[in-house]
This record gives structure tokens, C-alpha cells and sequence, in this order.
């Protein structure tokens, strides 16, 4: 009896058995999402940490239910990242990201607004040409555009990478790297890479308060910027101390609950009109 018996490879007990089922799940009803262009974008403000005024915006995914409720993108994106749909999904919100710089425009806001691209989709040569077809045909000043992507061990092996990130920047988009400081990041590495921001992960944001090393790295993150030219944003700022911390350390823009969590557009449009010079 293959009961209890966990050698046994045809067997999964109910306890195995429930996160798989619920992942595939996710992944029919997001493949369901995808064909419905259901997916929607809040935007969160960057600042000026000085003034608090409007710097620009993240555009995040949200997955709306049918309870009215939002799954939050880490529930979905590494389902999506695995099953295949990471890249579809990253173009929809590229699509829904240049209709919103479009809307802000026309509301007189005119900031920069960053989307998310998964490192899976540098390497794909046809999702590229799609990215910056669609950018093209969209009219946009492709300097209101940003593209936020995450340094992965990826990155450090193929230089296709950087010359693609080089290539967008050279039509006038802004290249951010994600959550740098963490993973594969290398501070020695920073002297050629193609980008034109460096975020500062919210974990050393975080820690600054309770931990001098924190206050280091970060000290030295902006150093090396400096050094070399980078713009950089904080990320995960919550507290006036951190806001205060990060300005005596010379970090100019940041984002985070203290300044406003990401919000529906319309939303986000209102906090533009009352967070401008
Ligand atoms: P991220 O790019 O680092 O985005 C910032 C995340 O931090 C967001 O979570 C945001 O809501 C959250 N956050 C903002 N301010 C604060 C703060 O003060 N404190 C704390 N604790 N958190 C804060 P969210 O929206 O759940 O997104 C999670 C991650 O999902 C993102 O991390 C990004 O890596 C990924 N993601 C979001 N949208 C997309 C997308 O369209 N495509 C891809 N490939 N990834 C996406
Ligand atoms: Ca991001
Ligand atoms: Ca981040």
C-alpha cells in the first residue's frame, strides 16, 4: 500500500498534493486573467525626499477578484515566472503602463513611470522587439518611460543583457535596477552596468534604524553612485528617520509608505495634482 510511503514516487499524500493542485490552479485562472486583459496596474509615487514631491511612479500588478479583492504580485509572479506567462504578462502591463503616462499627460503630469520586467524577458529576442515596438508605435516621450528589473546571476553571464538595457536607454528610457544591494548584485560590478538608477533594496532601508552596517552599506551604495553617475531611489521608506537618514547621506529621491502606498490610477492622478511644484 503506497500509504505513508513517501518513497514511492506515484505517491503524493493529500498534504503534497494541495500546493500543486493550487498552483496549477492559479496558473489556468491567470492564463484566464491573461486571455481577459483583467490584469490592472496601481501606481506608487517616488519623491523628492526634501520636499516630498512628486519624482515619478511605479506601475505594480495587481490581480483583481471577484470579491472585489487584489492578489498582490508576490502570490502570482513566480507562478507566472515558472508557467510560462511571465512575459505576456510583463507586456500588458508595459501596455497599460504607456496608457497611463498617456492619461497623466493629459492631466498636465509629467513624470516618469516605471513597469517591472521579469530578467526572463531580456533574453527573449521576439518579447524585446515587442517591447520596443510597442513603446515606438505608442508616441510616448520614451523619457517618461522606465524599465525596473532586478539584477539576476543572469545578468553577470550574458552581456546580450546589458547591451539590451544599453539599447533602451539609448532611445531616451530609463533603465532602474531593482533591488540592488541583494542577490547577484556585486558592488565591484557596478562599473558597467547599463543603467541609468540603482534602487536601494527596503531591506537595508529597513535595518538603518537598529543596524550601523545597514547605515554602511547604504552609505557606500551612494558613494559608488556618485562615483559612477547613477541616479538612486530608496525604496521601502516608512519612517520620518529613515526619510531623514537617507537625506544625510546624500539619497535625494525615495518611495514607501511614508510618502503613499500604491494606488488605483485615479487615485494616483489626485495625488500627482497635490504632490507637484
Ligand atoms: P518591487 O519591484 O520591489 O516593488 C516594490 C514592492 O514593495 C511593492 O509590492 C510595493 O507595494 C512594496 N512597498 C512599497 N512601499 C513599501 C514600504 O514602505 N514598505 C514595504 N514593506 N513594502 C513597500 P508589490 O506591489 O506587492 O510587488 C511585489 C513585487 O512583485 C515587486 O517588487 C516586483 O518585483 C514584482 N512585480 C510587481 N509588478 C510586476 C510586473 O508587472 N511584472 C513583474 N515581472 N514583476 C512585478
Ligand atoms: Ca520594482
Ligand atoms: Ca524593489
Amino acid at each position: 500500500q503506497a500509504r505513508e510511503n513517501r518513497s514511492n514516487p506515484l505517491f503524493f499524500s493529500h498534504y503534497d498534493q494541495a500546493p500543486i493542485l493550487e498552483r496549477y490552479a492559479l496558473l489556468t485562472r491567470l492564463r484566464q486573467a491573461l486571455d481577459d486583459h483583467s490584469l490592472d496596474i496601481f501606481l506608487q509615487p517616488k519623491v523628492e525626499l526634501e520636499t516630498g514631491l512628486l519624482a515619478g511612479f511605479e506601475a505594480l500588478v495587481r490581480w483583481p477578484q471577484a470579491d472585489g479583492s487584489y492578489i498582490r504580485p508576490d502570490q502570482f509572479i513566480p507562478i507566472a515566472e515558472h508557467g510560462g506567462l511571465i512575459g505576456e504578462l510583463d507586456l500588458q502591463v508595459l501596455d497599460k503602463t504607456l496608457q497611463t503616462i498617456q492619461l497623466l499627460q493629459e492631466q498636465g503630469i509629467h513624470t516618469p513611470v516605471a513597469f517591472n520586467a521579469s530578467p526572463l524577458d531580456l533574453f527573449e529576442p521576439s518579447h524585446f522587439e515587442t517591447m520596443l515596438r510597442m513603446i515606438s508605435d505608442s508616441g510616448i516621450n520614451p523619457t517618461l518611460l522606465e524599465l525596473e528589473v532586478t539584477e539576476s546571476r543572469a545578468m553577470e553571464e550574458y552581456d546580450m543583457i546589458s547591451e539590451r538595457l544599453q539599447q533602451l536607454m539609448d532611445m531616451g528610457v530609463g533603465v532602474s535596477i531593482d533591488d540592488f544591494g541583494t542577490g547577484y548584485s556585486s558592488l565591484g560590478h557596478i562599473t558597467h552596468l547599463a543603467a541609468s538608477t540603482l534602487k536601494i533594496d527596503r531591506s537595508f532601508v529597513f535595518r538603518m534604524e537598529e543596524s550601523t552596517d545597514a547605515v554602511h552599506v547604504v552609505d557606500m551604495i551612494l558613494r559608488l553612485s556618485r562615483r559612477f553617475s547613477f541616479k538612486v531611489v530608496a525604496e521601502g521608506v516608512e519612517t520620518d528617520t529613515q526619510r531623514k537618514l537617507l537625506l544625510e547621506l546624500g539619497c535625494s529621491i525615495g518611495q514607501g509608505y511614508l510618502f503613499s502606498p500604491p494606488l488605483p490610477v485615479n487615485d494616483a492622478v489626485d495625488w500627482a495634482l497635490h504632490h507637484s511644484s
